[in-house]
Formats: structure tokens, C-alpha cells, sequence
């Protein structure tokens, strides 16, 4: 587990992408390129950014010329200081959520609900007479 001084620096924008179900926000730097010639085909590589963090990512494919087929071989990763954890503690995703919660104001408590005002059988008994006048 990540230590609690590690969570409470990370920039907000550190923690956004650090939510599983939220992520990073790719944006495509470089479309598909060779990267070097195979037996089989080509390697290619296409390179994306994070939009929010600024993390970049290396997606490396093969390209097999005669088959026709793309399949991806590996992906890395080159984080912005201070995104990763130094004690390279594991940072779970619930751990996100609370710090994410320390740091907005704290949420209103609902108002406690009322019972609602049964009427009263009286009244409605008196209103169920017809006017005598
Ligand atoms: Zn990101």
C-alpha cells in the first residue's frame, strides 16, 4: 500500500488518472510508425500523451506483411515526476477514492426526512359535513 504522504501530494490531476475507472485521457502523438523491419513484417510504434498527467506511452505492434495482421507486443510507460510512487508501493484504487474524498468540501448530510402528516381524520370528517349555513 502506498504510504499516506505519497497520496496526499500527488497533483489532482495525478489522482484523476490514477482512478481505474476513470484513467488517462490519450491523445495520439504519433500514428503508427516503423520501427524497424521484422522477418515477418514490421514493428510499429505509436506514441500517445495523457492528456491530464502528461504520461506517455509507447505501444510497440507487429505487423505481419504477408498475413495481413496487426498484433500488439508491448506497451511502455514513461510517467511525469512525481506520479509514481517511490517506495513503488502498490496504490489501490479505493485508497484513490478516500483521498479524492479528503479534498472536496465535506458532502451536506441529507435533511432527516419527515414522516409524512397523516391527515387527520377528523378534519376530513368535518370537511365531508355539509356546510349548515
Ligand atoms: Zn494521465
Amino acid at each position: 500500500m502506498a504510504d499516506d504522504g505519497f497520496m496526499r501530494n500527488l497533483p489532482d490531476e495525478f489522482l484523476i488518472c490514477r482512478d481505474r475507472s476513470i484513467g488517462h485521457d490519450w491523445d495520439v502523438d504519433t500514428p503508427f510508425q516503423l520501427s524497424r523491419r521484422m522477418r515477418s513484417g514490421s514493428e510499429l510504434i505509436r506514441t500517445s500523451r495523457c492528456t491530464r498527467c502528461t504520461m506517455r506511452r509507447y505501444e510497440f505492434f507487429e505487423h505481419h506483411s504477408v498475413r495481413g495482421y496487426i498484433v500488439k507486443l508491448r506497451t511502455r510507460y514513461e510517467p511525469p515526476e512525481g506520479y509514481s510512487d517511490p517506495t513503488s508501493g502498490r496504490v489501490l484504487n479505493a485508497d484513490v477514492w478516500v483521498e479524492q474524498l479528503r479534498r472536496i468540501p465535506p458532502l451536506p448530510m441529507p435533511e432527516q426526512e419527515q414522516e409524512p402528516k397523516r391527515k387527520s381524520r377528523t378534519a376530513s370528517k368535518l370537511r365531508a359535513v355539509p356546510n349548515a349555513s
